[in-house]
């Protein structure tokens, strides 16, 4: 963890404002912050990041992908306190139920509740509606044919396209941390996925077919987002999902973890060669974009991938 909550009254004041009792203290950096300057940073860097990348705009329908978990319930009270700053967006939830048995229900019903007291209109859209099955009966089909995580996030990828489409939403709003693009890499490092990595964008997404993806906190590292969604005192999914531990982005994981405990500010450093490579890379990322034979939405072959994972394992 790059940072630890304080429990010494003794310890030195916040070093923004002085006063206030210090909650963090940010090892790469070496600033300690109170509660309040804490959460006011925060909600800064997500408005920062929407600036410099223009993420939203007048007129804008905004879709937030509200998991339950704590990175997107804290997106969610993120954009309802700027849009009550600059109320010249529009704001809709989408949630997508995979079916993942003793895991999603609880998400989804924390979900609804948050969505019901910032009054932000919510849209669910399960696995087994879009593609007939749950995301634990492809799994059980699927057997070695994928990871559960892959086939899942490929699928989730697709339904929240389809669903933010037909809700009308112009942006679609997720709640991507440091951690999550700094996983992401290394996974493709691992995968020896050059294209993929040439693809990683950070803060913005675009490509034609699908809405446009934003990631107001894309520099927030993923310790900060619990810190940040507690001292909110936000009620959140803590269970975790049980394929989790099969992924490699769970090891990928704990190693970068370990090494920011021994290299404090190192998740920054790869954000970093993340973005150069991306500017050496550039021609590389550039894909001519289809449109799915099957099902119409935006693919690089004849198939989309998801269209291709359910014929390859005979469920379409
Ligand atoms: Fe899907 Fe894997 Fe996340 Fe579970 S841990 S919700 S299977 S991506
Ligand atoms: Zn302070
Ligand atoms: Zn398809």
């Amino acid at each position: 963890m790059a940072f630890w909550v304080n429990s010494d009254l003794s310890e030195p004041s916040c070093t923004l404002c002085n006063k206030r009792e210090v909650v963090i203290y940010r090892r790469h950096s070496g600033g300690r912050l109170c509660r309040k300057c804490f959460v006011e940073g925060i909600e800064g860097a997500a408005r920062r990041a929407i600036r410099s990348y223009n993420m939203i705009e007048k007129g804008d329908r905004i879709a937030i992908a509200l998991s339950g978990g704590k990175d997107s319930l804290s997106l969610l009270h993120i954009l309802v306190k700027l849009r009550k700053l600059f109320p010249r967006f529009d704001l809709i939830a989408l949630t997508i139920d995979e079916g993942i048995r003793g895991y999603r229900q609880e998400a989804v019903k924390l979900a609804a509740r948050a969505c019901e007291e910032v009054e932000v209109e919510q849209r669910v859209l399960s696995f087994e509606k879009l593609y007939g099955y749950t995301l634990d009966e492809l799994v059980k089909i699927a057997k070695d044919y994928l990871a559960p995580c892959s086939l899942c996030g490929v699928l989730r990828r697709k339904a929240l396209n389809v669903l933010a489409k037909s809700v009308g939403a112009t942006k679609l709003a997720t709640a991507h941390n440091l951690d999550d693009t700094v996983q992401t890499f290394l996974i493709n490092v691992l995968h020896g996925d050059v294209l993929k990595i040439a693809r990683l964008e950070a803060a913005v997404e675009e490509a034609p077919g699908f809405v446009k993806r934003i990631k107001p906190m894309y520099r927030i590292p993923e310790s900060e987002i619990a810190l940040y969604a507690y001292l909110r005192r936000t009620e959140f999914q803590s269970r975790p999902c049980r394929y989790v531990r099969l992924s490699m982005r769970s090891e990928v994981r704990q190693i970068l973890n370990r090494l920011e405990v021994r290299h404090a500010g190192i998740k920054f450093t790869i954000l970093k060669s993340v973005e150069r490579l991306r500017l050496h890379l550039k021609s590389l990322a550039r894909t001519e974009m289809r449109t799915c034979e099957a099902c119409g939405e935006p693919a690089t072959r004849r198939l989309c991938r998801a269209c291709e994972i359910l014929s390859g394992i005979g469920v379409v």
